[in-house]
């Protein structure tokens, strides 16, 4: 077993780049409240008891003003990755990814990027803005900051993102292809970014763009366990409490968080 750092989460309170709904700025709380709540254990499907000392830490959420929250993103999480850690990032619009995988390039200039996602997020630019969070993915792979991106439950593609999929040779696995475990071997560092919305909005109301068709839970799960590499971070975004059902999204969200974490620790 390789020893990888300590996977450690932090909260990202920014939601300035949505395009239709804010409300994912909210989510950081939401989401630890659930994981620590005592309705569930500590436990995850993969054998692996998070509650037991030194299982991850929990770096609080970021400072961040909405003016500088690009800088202060890059600048924490490389705080984070020079400490040797794991970071994993809770809440957030989608357009955070860009300045996070900036700092993971930094440390991993042969990054592999799983992408679990309802929609490519592969703009040049919406409503005039090229740091949209329908954006981030056009951002990253146009800085070269991922050796591969490889997107998972994708089921809006339109024809300006198919073209830029083409483009930027981005690994497309649209709803219908799966199962597709064998798209999840990566050889080095592996980033996984979770968009919440590529589970079906029966399972996750509490997200800004609803899109039905989507993943269930379980199926998410077999698809994050199935993946082969070593994970070096996480994100997990595009929770919007504002949208949520008696709380139902936020418990899905922490099922996926543990089982992120879950699978970090037992292989790292
Ligand atoms: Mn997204
Ligand atoms: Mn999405």
């Amino acid at each position: 077993m390789k020893i990888l750092g300590m996977p450690t989460l932090v909260g990202v309170p920014f939601d300035a780049n949505s395009s239709y709904l804010r409300g994912t700025g909210d989510a950081p709380p939401a989401i630890r409240r659930e994981l620590h709540c005592d309705a569930y254990n500590r436990w995850t499907e993969l054998g692996v008891d998070l509650g037991a000392a030194g299982a991850y830490e929990d770096a609080g959420d970021l400072a961040l003003t909405e003016r500088d929250a690009f800088p202060a993103i890059e600048t924490g999480v490389a705080k984070l990755l020079e400490q040797g850690r794991r970071p994993v990032s809770l809440g957030g619009d989608h357009s955070i990814t860009f300045p996070l995988v900036k700092a993971f390039a930094g440390r991993y200039p042969e990054l592999t990027i799983i992408h679990f996602d309802a929609h490519p997020d592969l703009y040049d630019e919406l409503d005039g803005n090229r740091l949209s969070h329908a954006c981030p993915f056009a951002r990253i792979m146009e800085s070269r900051l991922a050796k591969r991106l490889v997107q998972v439950g994708i089921r809006t593609i339109n024809g300006h993102q198919r073209e830029q999929a083409r483009r930027f040779g981005v690994e497309i696995v649209e709803m219908p292809a799966l199962p597709a475990y064998d798209k999840l071997k990566a050889d080095g560092p592996v980033y996984v970014s979770f968009d919440l919305d590529v589970l079906d909005p029966a399972f996750v109301p509490g997200v800004s763009h609803r899109e039905p068709g989507g993943m269930t839970v379980r199926e998410a799960i077999a698809h994050l366990h199935a993946i082969k590499g070593e994970i070096v971070g996480a994100d997990l975004v595009e929770y919007n409490p504002v949208r949520d059902l008696g709380g139902v999204t936020a418990t899905v969200a922490a099922k996926i968080l543990k089982e992120i974490l879950g699978k970090m620790i037992a292989e790292g």
